[in-house]
Parts: C-alpha cells; structure tokens; sequence
C-alpha cells in the first residue's frame, strides 16, 4: 500500500484498516467514493466520511480545474481505430480514450463484432492514434483488454480470425484481453470496480469493453416497480466506467440492446435501453443497423462536439472492413 491513510482528517489507524478492509486502498479510491459509499463502513458517520473525502480530494489534486488544466488532459487523448475508415471519421479519427462509446442495436447488427475488432486493434500499434508529444512512451506500451461478457459470446477463434486478417499475432491479443463472464448485474459491476485493481498490479489496462451493459439489468429488475432501483445501479456502473475512462485515459466501449417506442412521425423507432442515465453518461453514441448482405450502418447521434453522422461499413470473415 502506498498512501497511508492516516493522513486523512479524522482517520486513525482503526478507522484506517476498515477502509483498506472495505476496498479503499488509496487516495484515489477514497477521492471518488460516495459519502454513502464510506458510510456503509462500520463506524464512520457521514461527517467523517465527507472529511475523508475532502480531504483525500485535496491530496489527489480534485477539485475545480480551469479551463486549461482541462485543455492539457484532453491533449492526452489517444484514439483506437476501428478498422472503418468511414466510422473513425465519423469518430473524427477513432474511439476516443476518456470518454464512453455506446453501440446500440438489435441483434446481429454487428455489436460484439466491433467488440472484438477493437480488442484486436489494440495489439496494432498502427491502430493507435495521437499527436505527437501528447502521449507519453510508456502510456500505450503493452496495451491490455478487459472485456467483462454478460452473453457468453466473447469467442477466441473469433480474435484469431481477426487478426490473422490484420497481420498481428492473434496470441498476443488473447494474451493481452482479460475475459470476465458476468452471469449477473453484481457480478459486471463488481468486475468493472476490479479493473483498477488490475491496473494498480500493474497491467496497462487501455480498453475495457461492456458487451452488454443492459441486459443483466434488464433481466433481474423487471417490472415497473424496479425501474428505479435498476436505474440507479446501472447509473452507478456507469460512473464507475467514466471513472475508468477519465483515470487510466483508457477507452470504453459498451454495447446495448434496444426497444421499439412510438414514435410521432414513424410510428415506432428505436431507441437504447437505460434511459437518461445511460444516455448522460455515454460520450458517443451509435445506433447500428443491417443493411444489405455484410453491410451496415453505424448511426452517430447526440454528441457534445461532433455532427450527427453515418458511417457504412462492412463485417465479413476478415472482421470489419471498409
Ligand atoms: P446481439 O444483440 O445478438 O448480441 P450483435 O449486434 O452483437 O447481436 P454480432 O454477434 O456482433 O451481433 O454480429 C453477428 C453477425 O456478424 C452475424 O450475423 C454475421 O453476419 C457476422 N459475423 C460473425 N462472425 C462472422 C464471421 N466469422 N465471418 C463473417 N461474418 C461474421
Ligand atoms: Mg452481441
């Protein structure tokens, strides 16, 4: 352990162990918990818990940040393509790192293959884009996956035909991707919350993949009368994947289902499942949708800085394709 906790206001040595006991090992961690988070620990009140917080923010440099400070943390920015020429540009360049990528559609459409292309890119040094100087050496060295799969559809020789057909080794992908099964919403939320773990013993997490990040909560919390309880699990898993993507500069993507909804103009249309809270936390957001034979149509929509756009692309054997 690194930080010692006891330079936290109002944090002794007993207090202290709980917190490591209960997961907070660090600055970092204690930072970005919740006052209600810290209060399910025995023994701290919500008083203590907001001065641990506080503090541990002061440590770890959170707070206000101007204008600039924010400028300087987007210019590390780095981008991984997508093997589309057209939904990289759509992208303005690729999936951005800091940010949560959303591919929304029905099955088939084509959502875990862009999953598994992605974890295949990562291992391409030629898939990783940046300006020059605003990544350090070291940042995008050994490139590691985290791919946590909710459907049991994660498939290696699916990895080793894509990269076969992009030149890489496809050992070294699977290597390099860890694969969680989440048979449940405990379960992927607990796995996402395990990744800095994995990052602070050192692996060089850059990705991590959510494929799907509805449908566990869409099968446990059905009914009207849980709409609630799930929205605000799945807004927590949600912050804890923003969280990922802002600390470790690393990219996110997730997949989800869709629902048909009335629609003033089409009769229906559809849309993502999760709602708002999804819809906030998501930076881009893809609706994607068959077309002819292999083709597709991945729909960009509702992005802070970038236009709506479409991008076409194609799956075959080789994986997606221009
Ligand atoms: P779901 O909602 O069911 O998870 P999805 O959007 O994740 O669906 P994918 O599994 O990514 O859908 O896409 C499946 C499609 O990808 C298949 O219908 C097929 O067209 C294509 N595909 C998958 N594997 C191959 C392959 N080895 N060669 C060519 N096309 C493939
Ligand atoms: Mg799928």
């Amino acid at each position: 352990m690194s930080d010692n906790l006891t330079d936290l206001p109002g944090v002794g040595p007993s207090t202290a162990e709980k917190l490591v006991e209960a997961g907070y090992i660090d600055f970092m961690k204690i930072a970005t918990a919740t006052v209600g988070e810290l209060t399910d620990i025995e023994g701290i009140s919500e008083k203590a818990a907001a001065k641990m917080i506080m503090g541990a923010r002061d440590l770890c440099d959170l707070g206000f940040k101007s204008g600039i400070d924010l400028l300087k943390q987007r210019s590390t920015v780095w981008k991984l393509s997508t093997s589309s020429s057209e939904l990289d540009s759509v992208l303005g360049g690729g999936l951005e790192s800091q940010s949560v990528t959303e591919f929304a559609g029905v099955f088939g459409s084509g959502k875990t293959q862009i999953m598994h292309q992605s974890c295949v890119n990562l291992q391409n040094p030629e898939f990783l884009f940046y300006d020059e100087g605003s990544v350090s050496e070291d940042e995008l060295a050994q490139p590691k996956a985290v791919y946590i799969d909710t459907e049991g559809t994660f498939r290696p020789e699916r990895i080793m035909q894509m990269a076969e057909h992009a030149g890489i080794d496809g050992q070294t992908v699977l290597d390099n991707t860890f694969v969680a099964r989440a048979y449940n919403s405990d379960m992927q939320m607990l796995f996402a919350e395990k990744i800095e773990d994995l990052i602070q013993e050192g692996n060089n997490i850059k990705l991590v993949v959510i494929d799907s990040l509805t449908s566990t909560f869409r099968n446990e919390y059905t009914g009207r009368g849980k709409l609630a309880e799930r929205q605000q699990k799945l807004g927590r898993h949600m912050a804890t994947l923003n969280k990922l993507a802002d600390l470790f500069n690393c990219v996110v993507l997730v997949t989800n289902q869709v629902s048909a909804k009335p629609d003033a103009f089409f009769g229906m249309a559809e849309q993502a499942i999760g709602g708002h809270i999804v819809g906030h936390a998501a930076t881009f957001r893809f609706f994607v949708r068959k077309g002819k034979g292999d083709k597709r149509v991945a729909k960009l929509y509702d992005s802070p800085h970038l236009p709506d756009a479409e991008a076409i692309f194609r799956i075959t054997e080789k994986g997606i394709q221009d």
